[in-house]
């Protein structure tokens, strides 16, 4: 800042020296003093003013921003909410109380009952004849069960 503030005095020195040449430094001096002052108080004005601008926008946007924060929060709640009234659910497998829809033996059944039939598919495109046109309608990897019924057979289950 105070390179700007000299830069601005060299700038007005310069403009008085061009536009009354041989002043004197004691009458010099003053006049710049004021055309400084001058400048200072311009420039607090323009400042005044687009903050005055600008208040309005910045107010719009606070609001923006709060009614921005209370939705989140609502949401959160409301989030909050339903997880709880979730974990309260029984497992729709066994029945078991608070398991939020489905108990952990029961996701483990489920998954492992999914990587069978997978694995069963797997093993069904393996062992096909996909030369023979009634081999392919027949042993294309269908339901989830076929599947299952495929590898358990294939496992000796
Ligand atoms: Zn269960």
């Amino acid at each position: 800042m105070v390179y700007i503030r000299r830069a601005r005095r060299a700038k007005t020195a310069a403009q008085i020296d061009l536009d009354l040449p041989g002043l004197s430094d004691a009458k010099r001096r003053p006049l710049i003093e004021e055309q400084l002052r001058e400048q200072t108080a311009r420039e607090a004005e323009v400042s005044a003013a687009r903050q005055d601008e600008t208040r309005p926008q910045q107010a719009r946007r606070d609001e923006a921003r709060a009614a921005d924060r209370e939705q989140a929060k609502r949401e959160r709640t409301a989030a909050a909410a339903a997880d709880t009234a979730r974990q309260t659910l029984a497992c729709e497998d066994c029945g078991l109380e608070q398991t939020a829809g489905r108990c952990e033996a029961c996701s483990y059944r489920r998954r492992t009952e999914a990587l069978i039939a997978k694995a069963g598919m797997v093993v069904a495109t393996w062992s096909a004849d996909l030369t023979d046109q009634n081999v392919v309608a027949t042993q294309r990897p269908g339901t989830p069960t076929d599947a299952l019924d495929l590898s358990n057979r294939l496992s000796g289950v």
